[in-house]
C-alpha cells in the first residue's frame, strides 16, 4: 500500500469499494490465463524429487507475471518474489504431487487439465498445484497495483512435501536467513480449505518396531520363539492404545495406524525370527514424537512372560527396537535430504495477527467472513510453524476430500477469489503487524 493508500480501508471499506473491488475486478479479468497456467503445470509430472521440469515453467510465469525476482534456491523450490518493504511474507504452495495410482481409475486425463463447467481437472488441481496458480498471479495483481511497497512477498512452489512435508519449506526458511539475514513474519499455506482460514493441524511421526523371536523348524514349532506372535501382542497394545491417546478441542484426538507389516525367515518352514511394523501416528496438541515412541516402547516393554521351566531361555522384549523412520534421499536438484520422519504439531491463535489478517482480506473482498477450520492431514505448516515459530495460516482453492483422490478438481471461482485474496492479504498483514508493534 502506498502511503496515499493508506488508511483508506477500514471497517467502513468493505467489499464492493476501493482497492479490494479492483483486485476483484483484476483477479477476474486473469480468470482464462489463470486456468490456462494451471492446466500448463498439471500437464507437467512432478512427483516428489522430479520437479524441475514444472518449477522452470512456474519461474518463467513469475517472470513473465513481473516478479522482482525469480530463482530456483539449493534445494530446489521455485521462488519468486515481490516488492521490498520491512514484512516479510511467505507463500507456501508445493508443487510435487503423489502418484496417479490405477490409471483406469480416472474418469479423465489426469495430466490433461480437462476444463468444464468451469472446473479445471487434474492431478494436483486441488493438491495443490491450483494454489499455486493462483499464488503467482496474485503476485502479478498486487505488483500491478503497486500495492508491494510495505512487505516483501515470497512466492515458493516447495518441493518434496508429499514425501517429507517441511522439509523444502524449511530449507527456504533456512536459505532466507542466511541469503537475507531475514525469516519471513508470516507464512499461508496453499493447502485446501475451500477458500476457509485454516489455523492448524495435528503433527505427525512414523516410527519402526521390530521384535526378535528365535527361528526353528517350522514342523516343530515347540522349540524356537515365533516373532509374528510377539508382534501381535505389540498390535493388541496398540490397539488398546489408540482411544487412550490425548484429545484436543481444537485439533482432536491423537491416532495411531499400523501401516505395514513384515516378517523374517529362511523359507516357508522356519519359524520367523524377526518381524516388523511401521505405525502413522498422528499428534494432537501435548503429544511429541518423543511421547509417541515412549508409549510404545511400554508396550513393547510388557512383551514375554518369564521363561517357562525346562523349555529353554524366551527372547522376551530383548532385542527389540523402536525408532523414528528416516527421510533420506535427493532432491531434484541433487541437495541431499536426511531427517527423522518428525513433524510437529501446530497451531496459530485464533486472535494473532495472521488470523484476523485472513479473515479481514477475504471479508474486504466478498463481503463475508470465512470459517475458521484446520486440516485433517499435515502440511509444510509442520516446519514454518512447528519448528520455526513462524505464524501461519492456510487459504487456498480446492476442497481437501478430493486430495490425493481421482476426481481431483478446482473451480475456476475459487481459483480466481484465491488470486484476489493472495493479492490483497499482505497489505492487510502488514498493517495487522503493524498495529501490533
Ligand atoms: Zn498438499
Amino acid at each position: 500500500m502506498t502511503a496515499e493508500t493508506k488508511g483508506k480501508i477500514g471497517p467502513t471499506d468493505r467489499a464492493g469499494g476501493g482497492i479490494p473491488s479492483e483486485i476483484v475486478r483484476r483477479a477476474e479479468g486473469y480468470r482464462a490465463d489463470i486456468a490456462r497456467f494451471l492446466r500448463d503445470i498439471v500437464a507437467i509430472p512432478s512427483p516428489s524429487c522430479q520437479e524441475g521440469r514444472v518449477v522452470d515453467r512456474i519461474l518463467e510465469e513469475m517472470r513473465r507475471a513481473g516478479f522482482d525476482e525469480v530463482y530456483r534456491d539449493e534445494v530446489g523450490n521455485a521462488v519468486g518474489r515481490v516488492g521490498s518493504g520491512p514484512t516479510i511474507i511467505m507463500y507456501d504452495g508445493h508443487i510435487d504431487t503423489v502418484g496417479i495410482g490405477d490409471p483406469t481409475a480416472w474418469a479423465y486425463d489426469p495430466f490433461q487439465g480437462k476444463v468444464e463447467d468451469g472446473r479445471v481437472y487434474g492431478l494436483g488441481t486441488v493438491d495443490e498445484k491450483g494454489a499455486v496458480a493462483a499464488m503467482v498471479y496474485g503476485g502479478k495483481v498486487l505488483k500491478e497495483l503497486g500495492l508491494d511497497k510495505d512487505y516483501t512477498l515470497y512466492v515458493v512452489g516447495t518441493v518434496q512435501e508429499e514425501d517429507c512435508d517441511g522439509f523444502a519449506a524449511g530449507r527456504f526458511v533456512e536459505h532466507l536467513k542466511a541469503r537475507t539475514g531475514r525469516r519471513p513474519d508470516l507464512a499461508v499455506l496453499g493447502e485446501p480449505t475451500d477458500l476457509q482460514i485454516y489455523r492448524g493441524h495435528r503433527g505427525r511421526c512414523e516410527m519402526k518396531v521390530v521384535v526378535k523371536g528365535r527361528a526353528c523348524h517350522g514342523s516343530a514349532p515347540e522349540r524356537g520363539d515365533n516373532a509374528v506372535y510377539k508382534m501381535g501382542q505389540v498390535l493388541e497394545g496398540i490397539q488398546r492404545l489408540a482411544p487412550r491417546l490425548k484429545d484436543d478441542p481444537f485439533l482432536g484426538r491423537g491416532s495411531i495406524a499400523v501401516t505395514r507389516i513384515e516378517s523374517k525367515s529362511g523359507s516357508l518352514n522356519v519359524v520367523p525370527d524377526e518381524c516388523a511394523i511401521v505405525i502413522d501416528r498422528r499428534m494432537t496438541w501435548g503429544e511429541t514424537p518423543q511421547s509417541s515412541l515412549d508409549e510404545v516402547r511400554a508396550i513393547v516393554a510388557g512383551l514375554g512372560e518369564p521363561d517357562p521351566p525346562g523349555k529353554g531361555p524366551r527372547v522376551g522384549a530383548a532385542g527389540a527396537e523402536v525408532a523414528l523412520l528416516e527421510y533420506d534421499t535427493k532432491s531434484h536438484t541433487g541437495h541431499p535430504t536426511r531427517m527423522p520422519k518428525e513433524y510437529p504439531t501446530w497451531v496459530t491463535a485464533e486472535d494473532h495477527p495472521a488470523v484476523v489478517a485472513g479473515l479481514r482480506a477475504a471479508e474486504e473482498l466478498f463481503g463475508a467472513r470465512p470459517p475458521l477450520g484446520k486440516w485433517v492431514f499435515s502440511t509444510d505448516g509442520v516446519a514454518l510453524a512447528g519448528v520455526h515459530g513462524i505464524p501461519t495460516i492456510g487459504y487456498a482453492p480446492g476442497n481437501e476430500v478430493l486430495a490425493h483422490t481421482v476426481r481431483e478438481f478446482v473451480t475456476e471461482d475459487q481459483l480466481v477469489k484465491a488470486a484476489a485474496f493472495y493479492a490483497w492479504f499482505p497489505s492487510v498483514a502488514a498493517d495487522e503487524l503493524a498495529k501490533r508493534r
